[in-house]
């Protein structure tokens, strides 16, 4: 079984990415912004913020609130659209539940949505034209090629639905010409599908929801959920059971998770670019 190495990949990027920005010879800005006080939401902005320091590049955190209204959250993000040194916009999620999420991601400029969260991102995405890519899903793509795992003609499981991950990754998967059937929580018979699969992508959150017997020899397992056991991080995939059934597993933590902030940073730096032109 290989370990697909998403520290090791993502570290290269990263230093590819660092020549590219200082190429640029101009201030980057990344405006992060978070509402309330969610303890992962702390730990991943952490991680993107010393990223950014990492890369020479500038990330301004906007904290505000827990009790902030929506008004003055879409008051923000207007300032940061109009600042030109501002070139990626970052909405934390999630936010309180008082405030329309997805009108608030739909309200960052697309040119700076390097979430890829918004209508016109996701539109763009799901009509196979260049655009901002949300970050996990281009992540997962990228690590499958970095190790020359061919995506055309294969069948994917994909567990997930939600907005910020099966969406957008299915879009990708079917333009890798993959077919893919994605499953949730009201799949029934959700082995059926799994035992199927050369590839199964789960996004759960729920510790060791994969087990071993429910995928095929030989199966290629990418692992992107993230939970927290007795303060350890772990993924949806029971390790034991799994590791001598599949060819390919992503790690947790090491897996997927360095490889979304590698595509964070990826996609500040083609919006970087982008804006340069007008
Ligand atoms: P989410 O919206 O809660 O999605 C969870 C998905 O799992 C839903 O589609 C849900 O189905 C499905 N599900 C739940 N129980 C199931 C079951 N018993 N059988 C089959 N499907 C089931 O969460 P998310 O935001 O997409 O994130 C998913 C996981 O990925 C979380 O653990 C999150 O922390 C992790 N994540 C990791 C990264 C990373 O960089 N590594 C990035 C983003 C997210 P329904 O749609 O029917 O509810």
């Amino acid at each position: 079984m290989v370990i697909l190495d998403g520290k090791k990949v993502s570290n290269e990027i990263l230093e590819n990415l660092k020549k590219d920005f200082a190429s640029l010879n101009k201030k980057v800005s990344l405006a992060v912004i978070w509402v309330g006080n969610d303890e992962a939401s702390s730990i991943y902005i952490k991680s993107k913020l010393k990223k950014c320091e990492e890369l020479g590049i500038e990330g301004k955190l906007y904290h505000l609130d827990e009790n902030t209204k929506e008004e003055e959250v879409l008051a923000l993000i207007d300032k940061l659209n109009h600042d030109d040194y501002i070139k990626g916009i970052l909405l934390q999620s999630p936010l309180p539940k008082e405030i329309d999420e997805i009108k608030c991601f739909n309200f960052i400029n697309p040119q700076k949505d390097v979430d890829g969260f918004s209508n016109v991102s996701v539109g763009n995405l799901a009509l196979g034209r260049p655009t901002l890519i949300s970050c996990t899903p281009k992540g997962i793509i990228r690590l499958l090629k970095y190790y020359n795992i061919p995506l055309e003609g294969k069948s994917v499981c994909l567990i997930n639905r939600s907005n910020i991950v099966g969406k957008p990754l299915f879009n990708l998967l079917i333009s890798e010409n993959a077919t893919v059937t994605m499953c949730h929580s009201k799949t029934q018979n959700l082995e059926f599908f799994t035992r199927n699969a050369d590839i199964v992508i789960s996004a759960v959150g729920k510790p060791n929801f994969i087990k071993g017997d429910m995928l095929k020899e030989g199966s290629i397992v990418i692992d992107v959920g993230i939970s927290r056991v007795n303060g350890k991080v772990v993924g949806d995939v029971d390790y034991e059971s799994v590791s001598p059934k599949a060819l390919y597993l992503t790690p947790v933590p090491g897996g997927v998770g360095p490889m979304t902030v590698a595509m964070l940073l990826e996609n500040l730096y083609e919006a970087s670019k982008n804006q340069d032109k007008f």
